[in-house]
C-alpha cells in the first residue's frame, strides 16, 4: 500500500499538453515489443508513414523521429541551414521564443519580430521584412501555428501568401506541435516547407514522437545545407522509410498508438475533430468573459481552439489559483510561461475532450475562484452550458 491517499475518479488534465491519452491508444500501446528489422515491423512502419501524411495534409514525406518535439525543431533547421544563415522568426510566445534560441544555440542568425503575446503572427510585418530584404539573406521563415503559451493561432495561409507577395524564395517552417489534429493544418496547399509536429497534444498520444513534414524544395535545401546532422538526418530515413523502416530503433510501441491515433481521427472525420475543438474553446471563451476575466489573445481571428490562456486580475497569482484546484478537484491547467509567469493559467481543450470534460473543467475553475478568492462574478458555467446545449448534436452514426 502506497502512503499517498487515493483520489477516486480520473485526474483532470486540461494543460495544453499533453492531453489525455484515449483508452483505445493505451491499450494499443499494449503489445509485446517486436524485431524493428523483422518482417512484421515493416507493415507497421508503413501503415503509420502513409498514414501520418492525412494527418499533415501531405502527399510529401513525414518523418518519424523518437523524440519531444523540441527534437524535430532542431531536425526542421539542420537538415536546411548552413552555420550563419539568418531565419526570420516571430515571437508569438514562450514557444516560439524558445524555437529562437535553439537556433541560436546552432549557430544561426535568428531575426526577430517582437510582440506582445496578445495574438497570432502579423503578416503584414513578416511581408514588409521580406520586402526590405532585396539581398535575399534570409532563409527561412520560422512561425509557431498554435502558440501554446498565449493561446493565439496564426493563420499559415495568410503568411504564406504574405511571403509569396514579397517574391522571397525563403523557405516557410511551421511549428504544429500543439494544433496537428486539434485545428486544421495543410501542409501542401498553404505551401509549408517543413512543419514541425509533436504526438503528446493533439495526436492525443503520450509524449515521445515527433515529426518533419519536407516538401520538395526542403528536400533540395537538405542537399546543400552544411549544419552537422547524424540523428536527425533527413536522407537515412528517408531512404529507409520506402520500405517501412527505420534507420535506428524507432519507439516501437509508440508507432502502434500513432497507428490507432490516426484511425480515430479518421473515424470522427478531421473536419468533426476541428469543428469539436472550435465549440469547447467558444464554450470555455463564454465561461472566461461571464466571469468578467480576460482572454490573453486580444485577436478574435487569432483565438486558438486548443487552449485559453486566462488573465488573472492584478494582485492574484495564477499559480495559487492553479494550486487551490489541483489539490481541492483534481484538475491541472497550464501554468503561465515566463513573460506571463504567475499573471495568467491556461486552460486547454484539446485531444480527446467532449462536452461533459470541457464542463468539468469550466466547474473545476469557478469553484477555485472562489475558494482562492479571486475577485470574479459566478455564473461562467451555466453559460457554456447553455452554448453547449444549443449547439449540441446526436453522434453521427
Ligand atoms: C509543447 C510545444 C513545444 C515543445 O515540445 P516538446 O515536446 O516539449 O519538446 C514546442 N512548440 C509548441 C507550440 C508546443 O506546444
Amino acid at each position: 500500500m502506497s502512503n499517498e491517499p487515493r483520489r477516486a475518479g480520473r485526474h483532470f488534465l486540461q494543460i495544453p499538453g499533453p492531453s489525455p491519452v484515449p483508452d483505445r491508444i493505451l491499450r494499443a500501446m499494449d503489445m509485446p515489443v517486436l524485431d524493428h528489422r523483422g518482417p512484421e515491423f515493416g507493415k507497421l512502419g508503413l501503415k503509420v508513414l502513409s498514414g501520418i501524411k492525412t494527418i499533415f495534409k501531405t502527399k510529401g514525406p513525414v518523418i518519424i523521429f523518437p523524440a519531444s518535439g523540441t527534437g524535430a525543431w532542431e531536425a526542421a533547421l539542420v537538415n536546411t541551414l548552413s552555420a550563419g544563415d539568418t531565419v526570420l522568426m516571430y515571437e508569438t510566445g514562450h514557444f516560439a521564443s524558445l524555437w529562437k534560441s535553439l537556433a541560436t544555440k546552432l549557430g544561426l542568425k535568428p531575426e526577430f519580430i517582437e510582440s506582445d503575446w496578445r495574438a497570432g503572427a502579423d503578416p503584414t510585418r513578416i511581408e514588409a521584412r521580406l520586402k526590405a530584404d532585396t539581398a535575399r539573406t534570409i532563409k527561412a521563415v520560422c512561425v509557431v501555428h498554435n502558440e501554446t503559451s498565449s493561446g493565439s493561432l496564426t493563420r499559415i495561409d495568410e503568411i504564406r501568401k504574405a511571403i509569396d507577395a514579397a517574391g522571397h524564395p525563403a523557405l516557410l517552417m511551421v511549428d504544429t506541435i500543439s494544433s496537428l489534429g486539434s485545428a486544421d493544418y495543410r501542409h501542401d496547399e498553404w505551401g509549408v516547407d517543413v512543419t514541425v509536429g509533436g504526438s503528446q497534444k493533439g495526436l492525443m498520444l503520450p509524449p515521445g514522437l515527433s515529426f518533419n513534414a519536407v516538401s520538395d524544395k526542403a528536400l533540395a535545401a537538405s542537399k546543400d545545407a552544411k549544419l552537422p546532422r547524424s540523428f536527425w538526418a533527413w536522407d537515412e530515413m528517408i531512404a529507409n522509410n520506402k520500405s517501412g523502416y527505420f534507420p535506428y530503433t524507432p519507439a516501437t510501441n509508440m508507432l502502434y498508438a500513432l497507428a490507432a491515433a490516426i484511425d480515430m481521427l479518421h473515424e470522427e472525420g478531421l473536419d468533426n475533430v476541428f469543428a469539436r475543438h472550435q465549440r469547447h474553446a467558444e464554450a470555455t471563451r463564454r465561461s472566461v468573459a461571464a466571469w468578467g476575466l480576460e482572454n490573453l489573445c486580444k485577436e478574435p481571428r487569432h483565438y486558438s481552439p486548443v487552449l485559453t490562456a486566462v488573465v488573472m486580475p492584478d494582485g492574484h497569482n495564477a499559480d495559487q489559483l492553479r494550486k487551490t484546484i489541483l489539490e481541492h478537484f483534481d484538475l491541472s491547467l497550464g501554468t503561465g510561461l515566463s513573460k506571463v509567469a504567475g499573471k495568467v493559467f491556461r486552460i486547454g481543450h484539446l485531444g480527446d475532450t467532449n462536452d461533459l470534460t470541457i464542463l468539468g473543467t469550466l466547474a473545476g475553475v469557478e469553484m477555485g475562484l472562489g475558494l482562492a478568492k479571486v475577485p470574479h462574478k459566478p455564473g461562467g458555467v451555466p453559460v457554456a452550458m447553455q452554448y453547449l446545449a444549443e449547439t449540441a448534436r446526436p453522434f453521427p452514426g
